[in-house]
């Protein structure tokens, strides 16, 4: 399976500086074959940046949209709009989950609208600090994938991507801790078990699985080397080219 480095800019750069870090990220990139390198910048950067992008050693992921694909939704994108200028999307990463109130119903609306519109959800889940602190990790992670799943037919399930961010890991956490990864080792091996109790091995196994929450250089090879591990969904380190690069050849290292 390939190495997934995804980088999500959430709400920084404007269009101007995205497209000279991608002028930038591509100069410095090697043809890599093994690592699929994405990129999820804002919203308005996809069109342009999707023209400038060479598809062969980069992709776009959009990092939200909304499931219907057309219709009286002001403000709104659609999944629809964006087939054809971006590989992926992230669903149900927990900024949108805590801060604009997603519930597991309508990610899996968006899951499925991804899949429809020929786009690869990355379904992002993971438990809060207190959720960890009651024992709620193992609860919170099965409802999250099964919820998030529940509207894509058995044979899509090959479209997705799964991203394990505990949210107090995240770099934009008030207190964010680094998960260890044994930590990372248990929760990957449930969302393993939980496919594949509900899929079936094979096709459970066909799932790449990232990690995200305040990787960086300095532990990213750790990450890549937990069993199970496809992957890694970057924020803060993301936006620094340099440490980006140094993560990708990490991630190159890792699978030699
Ligand atoms: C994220 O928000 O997806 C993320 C993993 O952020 P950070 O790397 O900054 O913790």
């Amino acid at each position: 399976m390939k190495t997934y480095i995804v980088g999500n800019w959430k709400l920084n750069f404007t269009v101007g500086e995205a497209s000279i870090y991608l002028h930038k990220l591509m100069k410095a990139l090697p043809n890599y074959r093994d690592t699929e390198v994405v990129v999820a910048p804002s919203t308005i950067a996809l069109q342009p940046l999707s023209l400038q992008v060479d598809r062969h050693k980069i992709k776009l992921a959009v990092q939200n949209a909304f499931y219907r694909d057309f219709g009286a939704y002001t403000g709104e994108i659609s999944f629809s709009q964006l087939d054809g200028m971006v590989d992926y999307a992230l669903v149900g990463h927990s900024e949108q989950r805590y801060i604009f109130g997603e519930d597991d119903k309508m990610i899996a609306k968006k899951v499925a609208a991804a899949v429809r519109n020929h786009i690869k959800p990355i379904l992002c889940i993971g438990e809060t600090e207190s959720e960890r602190a009651f024992n709620e990790t193992a609860d919170v992670i099965r409802d999250q994938l099964i919820g998030g799943l529940s509207e894509i037919a058995d044979d899509d399930l090959d479209e997705v991507l799964i991203a394990y961010e505990p949210v107090w890991a995240i770099s934009s956490t008030k207190v964010a801790k680094l998960a260890t990864p044994d930590e990372v080792t248990d929760v990957v091996k449930l969302i393993k078990k939980t496919l594949s109790d509900t899929y079936g091995k094979k096709e459970a196994e066909k799932v790449p699985i990232l990690f995200g929450g305040s990787v960086s250089p300095s532990n990213a090879g750790a990450y890549l080397t937990v069993p199970g591990v496809n992957g890694l969904l970057i924020g803060g380190s993301s936006l620094i080219l340099s440490e980006f690069v140094d993560i990708i050849e990490i991630a190159k290292k890792v699978q030699s």
